[in-house]
């Protein structure tokens, strides 16, 4: 935090024009974050704590980078960084669970936009506030707390997500290994139904499940070569988490953007066979969700 609030400081350095453009971007107040902000300020020397209107002002700031600022990744030295930036025009955009645009950015500083499909003269163009292969759970618990909204478009209230089952899991009871879906849509804490046996969980039942298979795929995303990730998805994955859901998607989604991304591995043709499944299976999730591709699905699905 201590070095994140040197962002928010800058903003103090800049032109009159783009700190009137800054001072006019929307600020969700979050007063949860007044304290951390100042026990970030404290370790800096003579930082002014005591100067109400200049606190008042930084805090507004802080509230205004984290309702519209983007993550930018930026090569430098052969390294990979992220660097956290307001793009007011980009930011300006509406949300939108299947969006007509997509962005990315170019080497932190250019953020580019462009039509994921046809936008009618006039129309709005929109993109997405969370990650475009998420569940409807999780991107809607993401959007209420980071963004204070609700959606509820039409992928958001159709709880098998257009087929592509995204958010299943499997069902825990003896001998059944349905999915189990949320029943319910517009709430963050549904029931969930085996759509073979028809058993009912509660919600903090199936959480943990959830979380269980992202804290295991993830960590292991975190810390695996390509051939040990191919193994886990192939070999340990379907034993506690569907092929459809959107961990492991992502999962393979990631294996397939490191097969692609760096030329200079080589790899079996086993291992090309598993990335084109991989890939088959990540082309007809953004199908049938009715997604374009985004640049890095683009890239990785090519
Ligand atoms: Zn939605
Ligand atoms: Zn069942």
């Amino acid at each position: 935090m201590s070095l994140r609030i040197l962002t928010a400081v800058r903003v103090f350095h800049l032109g009159k024009e783009q700190r009137h453009l800054v001072d006019a971007m929307q600020a969700n107040a979050e007063r949860a974050y007044r304290r951390e902000i100042i026990q970030a300020a404290q370790c800096f020397r003579n930082f002014p704590t005591t100067d109400r209107m200049f606190m008042d002002q930084l805090f507004r700031i802080v509230g205004v980078l984290n309702t519209n600022a983007f993550e930018a990744p930026c090569r430098s030295g052969g390294h990979e960084t992220l660097l956290r930036g307001l793009f007011p025009l980009t930011a300006i955009m509406n949300h939108e669970c299947t969006p007509n645009a997509s962005h990315y950015f170019e080497n932190g500083r250019l953020a580019v936009v462009r039509a994921a499909r046809d936008i009618p003269k006039g129309g709005e163009i929109t993109t997405t506030y969370t990650k475009i292969l998420w569940g409807n759970l999780t991107r809607n618990i993401f959007l209420k707390m980071t963004k204070h909204f609700a959606c509820d478009c039409v992928r958001c209230n159709d709880n098998t997500e257009n087929g592509t089952y995204l958010s299943a899991l499997f069902c825990r009871e003896q001998g059944c290994r349905g999915l189990v879906i949320p029943v319910q849509t517009r709430t963050l804490q549904p029931d969930w139904r085996c759509i073979t046996c028809e058993i009912v969980f509660p919600h903090a039942k199936m959480a943990k499940y959830q979380d269980f298979a992202l804290n295991t795929i993830n960590n292991r995303i975190n810390s695996c070569s390509v051939q040990d990730m191919i193994h886990f998805i192939n070999e340990l994955c379907p034993r506690f988490c569907p092929s459809s859901n959107y961990v492991l998607i992502e999962a393979k989604l990631n294996v397939i953007w490191r097969m692609t991304r760096f030329d200079h591995e080589e790899y079996t043709p086993e291992e090309m066979g598993h990335m084109d499944r991989y890939r088959e299976e990540v082309q007809l999730a953004t199908k049938i969700t009715g997604l374009r591709l985004t640049n890095k699905l683009k890239i990785a699905t090519m």
